[in-house]
């Protein structure tokens, strides 16, 4: 692309932010817009269920690039401003209020949002997801020492969630189906040992428990849950997961897999239209295969890559995802393909942990507590596929 020419991004969380950055880094001399729905700059999501919740830290630690970095960088940031269709024939995005951004590059970085589970009670807008600050803030500013809050859900975000307001004082019950903690996704360890730290942070565990329902009462709720108890709360949280936004690339007619099918450059079927983040299904070249993740670093290296591509360098992804979780002051780091496992190797070293899984016998993720050499050194054989256990 050239100087003249415009890069539209629509979206700004990481991905969006990190296309952006990459394409100047790379001499990209067009002009770039960035165009996102919420209003505020870039900001970093994972602080939302962890310090920022607890209140260790304020909303001026949370901006991924600091104010003067938009206009010292020649990137017009567009806040408050949703874009609703893709038009790729002519080339031009629409916002809802009807203006029009035309374009000779564009990229998707819409990302994911929460899902409630469908219970009787459930859609009431007083009950409470976590996706951006507003809903950290909202949720910080109504639960404190001694409330009462249900958190729905034992994911990373529901584990997450509960440690920090049980950190802040409050009484909270975790409901949810698993019968152990992310057992499924990372082993019935790794599970016994987050739910032996939530109960150790004081939070009361439903599990295997499904949840039948959410009414108001006494200016509050009351979950009823299997089993036909009902949990009084003042507050109540869904951690449920998220689906990706896929509305505008299904708009364009893009080409969908569970996400915006694209190569290890971040191009989708559409040319000039590029996807990256949470809605990406992206050809990993290590995997030999197309790989959909919901994760922070991701995000930051498929914009890395397509701006990079649309700036004209060479760039295609290869690494193995990774993720970090910090329930309450206990942090999981782990690179893991998303195909899950077949088998794993705990390795139980007192205060520290560490888990190799393997599909098919070939070496597919590796999680580590308190071991953070293992952690690094972890990637490499994952994207090589050694052999399980290595
Ligand atoms: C509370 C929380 C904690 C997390 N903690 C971790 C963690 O510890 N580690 C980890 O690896 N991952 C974590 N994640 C996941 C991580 O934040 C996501 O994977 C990452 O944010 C995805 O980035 P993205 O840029 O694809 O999308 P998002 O961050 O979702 O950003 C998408 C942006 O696009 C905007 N947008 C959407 N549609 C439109 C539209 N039509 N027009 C304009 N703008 C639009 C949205 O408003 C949003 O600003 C966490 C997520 C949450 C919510």
């Amino acid at each position: 692309m050239n100087r003249g020419e415009r890069l539209v991004i629509v979206g700004g969380g990481p991905a969006g932010l990190a296309t952006a950055r990459a394409y100047r880094n790379n001499g990209g001399l067009a002009g770039v817009t960035i165009l996102s729905a919420e209003p505020y700059a870039p900001y970093n999501r994972p602080p939302l269920t962890k310090d920022f919740l607890r209140g260790e830290s304020g909303r001026e630690s949370l901006p991924i690039e600091a104010g003067a970095w938009y206009a010292d960088n020649g990137v017009e940031l567009r806040l408050s401003t949703a874009v609703e269709s893709l038009d790729r024939e002519r080339a031009v995005v629409e916002t809802d209020a009807g203006e029009q951004f035309s374009f000779d590059a564009c990229v998707l970085a819409t990302g994911s949002e929460p899902v409630r589970i469908p219970v009787p009670g459930a859609d009431d807008p007083e009950i409470l997801v976590m996706r951006t600050l507003e809903n950290s803030a909202r949720l910080r500013g109504r639960v404190g020492e001694g409330d009462r809050a249900v958190v729905v859900g034992s994911g990373f975000i529901g584990c997450e969630a509960a440690a920090s307001l049980s950190l802040r004082g409050a009484s909270v019950t975790l409901v949810s189906l698993e019968e152990v903690p992310q057992a499924e996704r990372l082993g019935g360890e790794v599970g016994g040992r987050i739910k032996g730290w939530l109960e150790g942070y004081g939070v009361d565990l439903r599990l295997g428990t499904g949840l039948e329902g959410i009414e108001r009462r006494n200016g509050g709720y009351s979950v009823a849950v299997e089993g036909g108890e009902a949990i009084p709360a003042g507050t109540v949280l869904f951690g449920t997961g998220v689906k990706p936004r896929l509305e505008l690339a299904e708009g364009a007619g893009l080409e969908l897999d569970g996400g915006v099918v694209a190569d290890s450059s971040m191009r989708t079927s559409a040319p000039g239209v590029f996807a990256v983040g949470d809605i990406v299904s992206a050809y990993n070249e290590s995997a030999g295969r197309h790989v959909s993740v919901e994760h922070w670093g991701d995000a930051l290296e498929h914009g890395r890559v397509a701006g990079t591509v649309i700036a004209g360098g060479e760039a295609a992804w290869g690494m193995a995802p990774g993720f970090w979780s910090t329930i309450g002051e206990r942090t999981l780091k782990y690179w893991a393909w998303d195909g899950g496992w077949d088998e794993l190797a705990f390795e139980d070293r007192g205060d520290s942990f560490v888990v190799r899984y393997g599909k098919d016998g070939v070496l597919v993720g590796v999680l580590a507590h308190g071991a953070d050499e293992d952690y690094e050194n972890g990637r490499a054989p994952i994207e090589r596929g050694d052999p399980f256990p290595g």
